[in-house]
């Protein structure tokens, strides 16, 4: 079996990494009860076109916003660990690969060469420990670097229990590095992946990560930059909720600087202990996406957002616009003298908008809708929850 089978071989397992994911909001209504993850595959137009069905080469949104495809795939889909949810646990009946650190790479680079793909994100199952597994990958990523001189998007995986000086050296290799918490609590995580330890093997390489950027000159990464770093949890397969998600999300941006959360919707897959279990619906990972940025862009802190009692976020409503109007419909705010915070915070304005918005009225207040469109702001949204020179806005009423 040559590299490219291999990797078409891991095709549909490797849906389940929602790193880099270019979001749509879900097409079925929030009362939906099932879909299966998609993949995307980008058109591959080489002389190996007669794989393209097979290639996991997605469309990906890079941390400054750039798009490119990026080849997802693993060193091995062999594991020694039994998560209960995963394809790749040890014991389930399929067809494993295994790359040679070499191989792997001299692959990545003959699609790369070939237009198919300009990225990598690599991860790994555990086989023979989380140390050798990290040596592999590292390996994996130095051959990329400095034999085929590769300069493009990296991701590298860290695997659980990684130690200070493998994760140093495959921050000074890579773009990005991450670490999947997969549960926000010991006990969820227990449902989820019994053998992993959430504070030792899991967020203890996120605090290494933290402190290496902190502490140690970023002239090491390759660019000369240190890598951004983001973790996934999985949503829907046991009994977490948005609240507790949305903590655990709030605490690593804050504390440990993670660029991004990632929300992978469950589905179940055969073989599984959890093959059973329903689909967690999609529209459910799009309000935790939309609760995520709020707190990460937008000044919001969790106890903002507008849990219900099992502390579930609504799946019917934007969480920014549900709490605009139960604070601010009857206590609006004036746009002329309101703080970057206030602004932020209400429907429609977000911080380039806030910015033009402090920017203009330094000249001349704004007085009407038409000033704030003329700023390309969504008006109508804002109208509501807002004055404009002591008066409610003249607009059309909002669906909400
Ligand atoms: S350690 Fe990773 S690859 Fe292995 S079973 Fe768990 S989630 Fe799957």
């Amino acid at each position: 079996m040559d590299g490219l089978d291999k990797i078409a071989l891991l095709n549909g397992e490797m849906a389940v990494e929602t790193a880099e994911e270019v979001r749509h909001p879900p097409t079925l209504p929030p009362n939906a009860t099932c879909s299966h993850p998609s993949v995307m595959p980008h058109p591959i137009t080489s002389k190996n076109a007669h794989k393209q069905e097979a290639m996991p080469v997605y469309q990906a949104a890079l941390p400054g916003g750039k798009r490119i495809s990026l080849l997802k795939t693993m060193l091995t889909s062999a594991c020694e660990r039994n998560c209960n949810y995963c394809s790749f646990r040890c014991g389930r009946d399929f067809r494993r690969v295994t790359f040679q650190p070499d191989e792997l790479a001299a692959t990545f680079m003959k699609m790369h060469q070939a237009g198919i793909t300009e990225g990598l994100f690599l991860s790994s199952g555990i086989a023979g420990s989380s140390i050798r597994t990290q040596d592999r990958l590292n390996a994996a990523a130095e051959i990329l670097r400095n034999k085929y001189a590769f300069s493009g998007y990296l991701h590298l995986k860290i695997m659980p229990g990684a130690e200070h000086d493998q994760i140093l050296r495959a921050m000074q290799l890579a773009d990005r590095v991450s670490v999947n918490l997969e549960a926000p609590t010991v006990a969820s995580l227990g449902h989820l992946a019994p053998q992993k330890l959430l504070a030792e093997e899991l967020l203890q390489p996120l605090r290494v990560v933290e402190h290496i950027r902190q502490t140690q000159p970023p002239s090491q990464g390759w660019s000369g930059r240190w890598p951004s770093s983001c973790t996934q949890f999985v949503v829907g397969a046991v009994d977490e909720t948005d609240r507790e998600l949305l903590n655990a999300s709030q605490y690593l941006t804050n504390s440990l600087k993670l660029r991004r959360a990632y929300y992978s919707k469950f589905s179940p897959i055969p073989g599984t202990p959890l093959e059973n279990n329903p689909c967690a619906n999609p529209w459910r990972t799009h309000r935790l996406y939309q609760a995520f940025f709020l707190l990460r862009d937008y000044g919001f802190s969790t106890t903002d957002l507008p849990f219900d009692p099992t502390g579930s976020l609504p799946l019917s409503s934007d969480p920014k616009l549900a709490w605009a109007e139960a604070h601010l419909k009857h206590a609006p705010v004036e746009i002329n003298r309101a703080e970057m915070v206030q602004l932020l915070k209400i429907p429609g304005i977000g911080p380039v908008a806030a910015r033009a918005i402090l920017s203009t009225r330094r000249k001349q207040p704004l007085r009407c809708i038409e000033d704030l469109l003329s700023l390309g702001i969504r008006a109508n949204r804002a109208a509501p929850y807002i004055l404009l020179a002591g008066r409610r806005p003249i607009s059309q009423p909002t669906l909400f």
